[in-house]
């Protein structure tokens, strides 16, 4: 019986023939490979600028770092993520706030974050969203939160790599991990239309140098030839990676309508699904989980929310039941195979599968 994983890669000939082109060549490292990949993807989403880096961690850091955040700032984000958005505010210095998630959309919650923002008055350097699943959220709702603080907005698009936006945030991060739209195997990249974010993001990637200068203290964050080979090649599939797992998820959702104990997740025509997660009711989704394992599907759960993480509980204070929505909804997720690779004989596998268990339940 096929394997199969909740999410997963496709590198086919063409991306392979890339990378290894680029092996043979003159640059291995800081070539015109990796300003070919940046051009392609500010071109692909319609922003000015997108600045590579070694991993989506570190672009949020870099992000971070360009919005000014330090020791006695805080940024406001959600506690539905994963927990690189809220450690890289951490890596400057300055504190994460969470808010609970709205169950309607999955995302931060703009009335308890803007709430939670007016307790730090003067504090708050940045509101950092994330769009969950791949959900299309509502910038200019956040925007108003950023504007009220004089607080830069970055969403956190890991989950959404697409061309579909109307509205940007000051800056957006990606994740180009293998379970992502596009994979470079490790890597990231901020986008912006702001020069002052673009030229501070370059310097922070690059040790703090500008003009072999050092201005302040940077890393060494860049991303290398050989990985922007493979992601400039997985671009030119990106839009048939996203039609993909968009009829995929049709699927999904048409296979377990009226399902029991089954609540589909938020649907909107400009989701890009990243995870196609469902909620499984009345405490049956640890069996839910262990009967799909037993026939070969590997679900997946996301998130723990962040602040009941025992680094962020011991050092904040976090406690359950402080984040009701977030907590609900990780104690009843599920994710299901999701990849363009995915054949839709496997999703009816694996819809038959949820379906037998449920009537296995009901007797
Ligand atoms: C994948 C991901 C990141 C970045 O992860 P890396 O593994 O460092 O590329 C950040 N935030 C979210 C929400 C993610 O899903």
């Amino acid at each position: 019986m096929k394997k199969l994983s909740y999410g997963r890669q496709w590198v086919n000939d063409d991306d392979i023939a890339e990378v290894v082109r680029v092996l043979h060549g003159d640059w291995l490292t800081m070539g015109p490979t990796v300003e070919a990949f940046e051009k392609k993807l500010a071109e692909y989403v319609g922003m000015k600028y997108a600045i590579t880096f070694s991993s989506g961690t570190s672009a949020l850091h870099g992000a971070m770092n360009a919005a000014g955040l330090h020791e006695g700032d805080y940024a406001v984000t959600t506690a539905l993520t994963f927990v690189a958005t809220s450690n890289s505010v951490l890596y400057t210095g300055a504190v994460p706030l969470f808010a609970d998630i709205d169950p309607d959309t999955l995302c931060l919650d703009v009335k308890k974050a803007e709430a939670l923002a007016k307790k730090y008055p003067g504090k708050i350097k940045a509101i950092v969203p994330v769009s969950f699943a791949g959900y299309p959220l509502d910038i200019k709702s956040y925007r108003k939160i950023a504007n009220e603080n004089n607080a830069v907005l970055i969403e956190d698009a890991s989950h959404a790599l697409s061309r579909d936006r109307a509205e940007f945030a000051d800056m957006m991060t990606l994740s180009f991990h293998p379970v992502k739209h596009i994979t470079t195997a490790e890597g990231g990249a901020v986008l912006t239309n702001k020069d002052e974010y673009a030229e501070k993001l370059l310097r922070f990637r690059n040790h703090g140098t500008q003009q072999k200068e050092m201005i302040e203290l940077g890393y060494n964050y860049r991303l290398s030839e050989i990985h922007c080979a493979l992601g400039l090649s997985q671009m030119n599939r990106l839009d048939e990676f996203i039609a993909r797992r968009r009829e995929l998820a049709a699927l999904y959702l048409e296979q377990l309508s009226g399902v029991e104990n089954i609540k589909l997740p938020p649907s909107d025509k400009k989701h890009v699904w990243h995870i196609f997660a469902l909620q499984v009711e009345n405490n049956l989704r640890d069996g839910l989980a262990e009967y799909l394992r037993n026939n070969g599907i590997n679900p997946m759960t996301h998130y723990k929310p962040v602040p009941l993480q025992p680094y962020y509980r011991e050092k904040f204070g976090y406690n359950s039941g402080d984040f009701p929505e977030a907590e609900k909804y990780y104690a009843q997720e599920i994710s299901l195979p999701l990849y363009p690779l995915l054949e839709n004989n496997d999703v009816k596998r694996v819809t038959e599968c949820i379906k037998n268990f449920m009537i296995k339940e009901r007797i």
